[in-house]
């Protein structure tokens, strides 16, 4: 099952002398249930990817498609119902609601889509904390947390409406080796558990050998693209 393609995919930023190409011609497949890394250097197009991918930049040419809704002549109200519902974002700062607790961090997107969440989906919230070891933490707020325990509440949250696929940027970038391995670890447990697809992207070697495949990404074409066992000889 494929979670999200991206065919022919160009980005151009600007127009004349002050045009930027941040992709070109990019065609990629997401496999559904995989944790798939993207790499490259700084400037190379990795966020540009991700934003194309989550319909917060249109592509310039080619298409984007999230399971089998192809997105490229949606609105905004229409991109806006799809992140909401059908994707999740964890970034590198968690950007918990500091005057909420955990509990309605992780019930936040229920409510930004105007409802309180169902008897079924709070059991899953619960069941989601308990598998992030969050589950006696519930009534604290993000102040009262270590930064591994608050990047697990933002993925919490990012999972919460069982979305059909997760972006993670840099989301080790501001924590210690050990909540590093933590979470990538629980990262690449939810696609094995769940069926969760995860998309990482990330500077960070460690944190990309935790990945099923590892996508490099130079001046906005992919430049390799193999399963992580490979990554390692390559490096
Ligand atoms: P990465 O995430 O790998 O650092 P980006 O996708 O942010 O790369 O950037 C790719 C290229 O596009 C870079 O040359 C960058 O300067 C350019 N770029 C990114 N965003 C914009 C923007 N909003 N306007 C103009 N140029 C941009
Ligand atoms: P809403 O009105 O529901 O907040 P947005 O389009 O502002 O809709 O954001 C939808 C999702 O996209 C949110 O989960 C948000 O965290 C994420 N998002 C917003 N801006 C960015 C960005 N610049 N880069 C990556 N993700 C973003």
């Amino acid at each position: 099952v494929i979670a999200a393609e991206a065919k022919g995919v160009s980005k151009v930023y600007g127009t004349g002398d002050s045009a930027t190409t941040a992709l070109s011609g990019v065609d990629l497949r997401i496999e559904s249930g995989t944790l798939t890394a993207i790499m490259g250097p700084s400037g190379s197009g990795k966020s540009t990817l991700m934003h194309v991918f989550a319909g917060l930049d249109n592509a310039t040419s080619g298409s984007v498609s999230i399971g089998d809704t192809d997105i490229t002549n949606l609105n905004d109200n229409e991109l806006t119902l799809l992140r909401r519902r059908r994707l999740g974002f964890v970034f590198q700062a968690f950007n918990l609601v500091p005057t909420l607790t955990v509990l309605g961090n992780v019930t936040l997107p229920f409510e930004l889509d105007g409802r309180k969440p169902s008897t079924a989906e709070l059991v899953w919230v619960r069941e989601l904390l308990a598998r992030l070891g969050l589950g006696m933490l519930e009534a604290r707020r993000p102040h009262e947390l270590s930064g591994g325990q608050q990047q697990r509440v933002a993925i919490a949250r990012a999972l919460a409406m069982r979305p059909q696929l997760i972006f993670a940027d840099e989301p080790t970038g501001n924590l210690d080796s050990r909540s590093s391995r933590e979470v990538l670890t629980l990262l690449r447990d939810l696609t094995r558990e769940y069926a969760q697809t995860v998309v990482l992207v990330t500077h960070d070697p460690i944190a990309a050998s935790h990945a099923d495949r590892i996508i490099f990404i130079a001046d906005g074409s992919i430049a390799h693209d193999v399963g992580a066992s490979d990554a390692k000889t390559l490096s």
